[in-house]
């Protein structure tokens, strides 16, 4: 996996690399598709959502550029395999998921699995986590119609906002940067998320 999908094509970051190698995908993917847990693509996690992508995963990841020291905050648990990379990598990891079964078997795995710098939080990721503010980075692991101006406010002068906008089709993964005074918005690929669900996302149903 991480030579083939990762190293070929392009991720360079030797702690993301390292990571990507040590963490136990196949923990985080239900048992019915675990033979598929190292494939190169998302996979079903129930509650109609799924599990990114390893490039995908890894892309993100290293837009953020982590050090080890970082706070992180990252909108959409899911199955909790984001979670745990960045856990590796930084030194707190906040993580929001909207539905109670999800962030319940998160929390459960990660445990399980010893990954103990990680607050695992149900509720709507669209309006951040103000009250832990602010962070050094911000992954939203589903598809924002716009960028959630309340993210940006949420992030340190220097912080990095990871986020795919678009709509349900056509995706565009972006990497904001916090200065002093705007941001630095660079494209990064195209993409394909679930919708984030909430009051800064799409409307539910
Ligand atoms: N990062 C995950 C993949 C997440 S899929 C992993 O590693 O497995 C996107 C997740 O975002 C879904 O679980 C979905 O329920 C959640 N989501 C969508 N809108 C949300 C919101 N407003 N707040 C929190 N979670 C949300």
């Amino acid at each position: 996996m991480v030579q083939y999908q990762l190293v070929n094509r392009g991720i360079q970051d030797e702690r993301v690399l390292k990571v990507m190698a040590d963490v136990a995908r196949h923990m985080f993917v239900p048992q019915l598709y675990r033979h598929a847990a190292y494939d190169d693509c998302p996979l079903p996690i129930g509650e109609g959502q799924t599990i990114s992508q390893p490039y995908m995963v890894a892309i993100m990841t290293q837009c953020l550029e982590l050090k080890g020291k970082e706070t992180v905050l990252e909108i959409g648990t899911g199955s909790g395999y984001q979670a745990a990379i960045l856990s590796r990598l930084a030194s707190r990891v906040y993580t929001i998921e909207r539905h109670e079964t999800l962030a319940s078997r998160a929390k459960t795995i990660l445990k399980q699995t010893g990954y103990d710098n990680i607050e695992v939080i149900v509720g709507d990721g669209s309006l951040g986590l103000p009250d832990k503010s602010p962070f050094h980075g911000i992954i939203v692991t589903a598809c924002a119609p716009r960028v959630p101006v309340c993210l940006l406010d949420q992030l340190k002068t220097g912080g990095r906002l990871i986020i795919p906008i678009g709509n349900p089709y056509n995706q565009v993964l972006h990497r904001m940067v916090k200065l002093e005074k705007g941001v630095e918005d660079r494209d990064i690929l195209e993409c394909a998320f679930v919708p984030l669900i909430g009051e800064e996302g799409w409307k539910p149903g």
